[in-house]
């Protein structure tokens, strides 16, 4: 049988006279596999240079008794204290050049010479004891990479590698300082060996340097881990490598750090104590979802499963009974061949002491324990033959970490976030049903019949040239705000008037823009304001009459028709060309009346430009015009049960489809704590999880065959 669920196991957590318990309850509630180890450098290598293996040799076989696999993590993401008072350069300094101490995780300077030589020596010790042990299946180098780097390291070693990157790039400082616009403040270098790492300053940054920082940063992990991955490759040929991301986590370019890896995992916790609302909404994490599945664009492991309450100082909410197995099933459901939860049993020191397990404190299997083993051993035949199905979308939504790293440092307006920009345009096509893509600007876009490209604020010839023979050869493509205002080396575009390269395509020109902030502008759509019930585009919201879910411009959106349309953080100020449609102005500010969005028809398609961020009805009724345009159909339609003859639309209901080889997979997933009823408007095929077609309990989920 394949592998398709495992748990997250800390043996040296726990007196070796309990692994056979664990091993013993884990065979029975189905796991078929372990990670182990990535924590453990200590006990892997006591003292400098002498290593222990052996108690990971004992509990592989141990596993193995019990038809338990391991993966193996290598230890890098927490150097020992021996090293890191023997070489404190290991350590790494924070942007106050500080340096930032032993005692937590992640304390590791990637560049420090010393620090990959230790890492190299551990890394290859290990590879050569587990590459033949056919119990060993595959590899995690690290921990969640990126993680914790945000503000590390300006160390005089990661500068001078930031300087040899810098000098590769650009081959002579006269480049860089063209391309850095050093004149202004006299930040002209006469070498690369006078540039800094970008250590605080007294006032705000040059955002070409930071930028470059950015990206030498990400590429500097990439190495890192590239390193690893190298040795293990070598030594281990039948083992696959991974590793766990985080999702829209962002210290790293994740489409580059998947290159040497057979496939990627996510570590989902939908209840993370650091959420402020207590809970993830289902749109985000089905949005972490697609964009994992994007970084390797192919089906993904779950490394990390929530498994109950998360919490290191302080803790998250408790997921209800039916949530946690409703959340592994959407992971499943957007691309997920196999689930390890995290972690087998809480532990009961250290900084994670409350980051719940599947186990409590005291190792007594008890709810949770017993949902995933009813989840397990109903799902296994399914997720034999589900094995490297992914969601196929009409829809593409471009996800740039240039981009968002430009936002980072330059937000433009306060309250602007890239990502949340990009998230709100998936929650509109989400709302709607349809499967979703994120994409890179590398991407294939002839296969979607829509995409958004958000904020596409750095723009290269190139890019701009791919968006226009997409439009060109009949796509439908949607610009949003601030695009086209800067080259790649993030300095401003000066050749046109914004949007610049895309001026042409947009068949428009943006002459004055308004940093609106926290302010809100009114903005007029379709002719109309959004109160207009009999606007096509609010049929649904007005009231879904639950006859058909097959119309096109039907909505399934819960509660009432939406007050008047409002943009948020940004005005574009548009002067369409000639034979441009203005399909929405702006009602409020000296530009009352001015255009807001735009569509230009080209070639043989359609290229819409939206000048503000729609605030979420308006965002709703813009995208039911373009699914309708691109003649993309939602799956089906969800009401609240009981109220009245049709019910109510619900949103907190998901569908997603997966396939492979001709047979999709159809899941509906009810996030709410009340029963739901919903229709498919295609044929989704034959129930194969689940009962009462139709009908969705409380988290409950329904999975079709076709
Ligand atoms: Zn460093």
């Amino acid at each position: 049988m394949s592998i398709n669920f495992g748990v997250d196991y800390y043996p040296e957590h726990w007196p070796e006279e309990r692994w056979e318990t664990d091993a013993r309850l884990m065979q029975e509630m189905g796991v078929q596999v372990v990670r182990m180890a990535e924590f453990s450098w200590h006990k892997l290598e006591p003292v400098e240079g002498t290593y222990d293996f052996e108690w990971l040799d004992r509990v592989i076989r141990l596993l193995a008794k019990h038809g338990i696999k391991t993966i193996l993590g290598t230890p890098s993401a927490a150097p020992p204290a021996w090293m890191c008072n023997k070489y404190p350069d290991v350590m790494p300094v924070d942007r106050n050049g500080q340096r930032r101490y032993f005692g937590g995780r992640h304390h590791d300077c990637q560049s420090n010479p010393i620090y990959r030589e230790k890492v190299t020596a551990i890394v290859t010790r290990m590879a050569d004891h587990f590459g033949n042990n056919p119990d060993v299946i595959g590899w995690q180098p690290d921990n969640e990479l990126g993680n914790s780097h945000l503000d590390v390291c300006f160390c005089d070693s990661c500068r001078k590698s930031f300087q040899k990157w810098l000098q590769k790039k650009y081959v002579n400082v006269g480049a860089l300082n063209k391309a850095w616009g050093t004149p202004f403040w006299s930040q002209e270098y006469n070498s690369f060996e006078e540039v800094f790492a970008p250590l605080k300053t007294l006032t705000g940054e040059n955002p070409s340097t930071m930028l470059d920082w950015k990206r030498f940063h990400s590429d500097l992990i990439v190495d890192f881990l590239t390193m690893q991955v190298n040795i293990l490759r070598e030594k281990c040929p039948n083992q696959f490598v991974t590793h766990n991301y985080m999702g829209f986590s962002n210290c790293v370019d994740y489409y580059k750090l998947s290159k040497p890896l057979d496939f990627v995992c996510q570590d989902q916790y939908p209840t993370g104590y650091w959420i402020d609302d207590g809970w993830a909404s289902p749109s985000e994490l089905a949005a972490t979802l697609d964009v994992i599945r994007s970084y390797k664009n192919r089906s993904y492991w779950m490394m990390e499963q929530e498994s109950g309450i998360c919490g290191w100082e302080y803790m998250g909410r408790l997921p209800a009974p039916g949530q946690l197995p409703l959340w592994a099933l959407q992971s499943i459901g957007h691309g997920a061949d196999t689930v390890v939860f995290f972690r087998w049993r809480t532990c009961t020191f250290g900084t994670e002491e409350y980051w719940h397990g599947i186990l409590p404190h005291n190792g007594v299997p008890g709810r949770t324990y017993n949902e995933y083993k009813e989840l397990i051993h109903k799902m296994n035949p399914l997720m034999e033959q589900m094995k490297g199905a992914v969601p196929k979308s009409d829809v593409g939504i471009i996800f740039s970490f240039d981009q968002n790293w430009a936002f980072e440092i330059q937000p433009n307006a306060r309250g602007l976030n890239y990502q949340n920009h990009v998230r709100s345009w998936y929650k509109a096509f989400y709302d709607r049903h349809m499967n979703v893509d994120f994409i890179t600007e590398r991407a294939d876009f002839p296969q979607y019949k829509l995409i958004v490209a958000p904020l596409q604020y750095l723009m290269s010839p190139v890019l701009a040239d791919s968006f226009t023979r997409y439009v060109e050869a009949g796509g439908h493509l949607v610009l949003t705000m601030r695009s086209g205002v800067k080259e790649t080396d993030n300095r401003c575009f000066t050749k046109d008037a914004l949007p610049g390269l895309l001026r042409k395509l947009a068949g428009a020109q943006i002459l004055d823009y308004d940093a609106l902030s926290q302010n809100e502008c009114e903005v007029r759509f379709d002719g109309a304001d959004c109160q207009t019930e009999s606007s096509d585009h609010f049929e649904g919201a007005a009231g879904f009459d639950g006859s058909s879910c097959q119309k096109k411009s039907e909505v399934c959106l819960e509660g009432a028709a939406p007050a008047a349309c409002h943009g948020r953080f940004w005005a574009d100020v548009l002067t369409p060309d000639e034979g441009t449609e203005v399909l929405a102005t702006y009602a409020s500010e000296w530009y009352k009346g001015a255009a807001a969005v735009t569509a230009h028809n080209v070639g043989k398609g359609v290229c819409w430009y939206v000048g503000t961020e729609p605030d979420d009805a308006f965002m709703s009724a813009l995208a039911g015009l373009f699914v309708d345009k691109a003649e993309i159909r939602s799956m089906g339609c969800a009401k609240k049960a009981g109220s009245g003859l049709h019910g109510m639309p619900a949103t907190d209901v998901e569908f997603v489809s997966k396939e492979k080889d001709g047979v999709v997979w159809s899941f509906v997933l009810n996030h709410s704590a009340e029963p739901r009823t919903y229709e498919y408007a295609v044929d989704a095929g034959e129930l194969v999880f689940g009962e009462n077609a139709g009908t969705l309990a409380a988290y409950e989920v329904h999975i079709y065959r076709k």
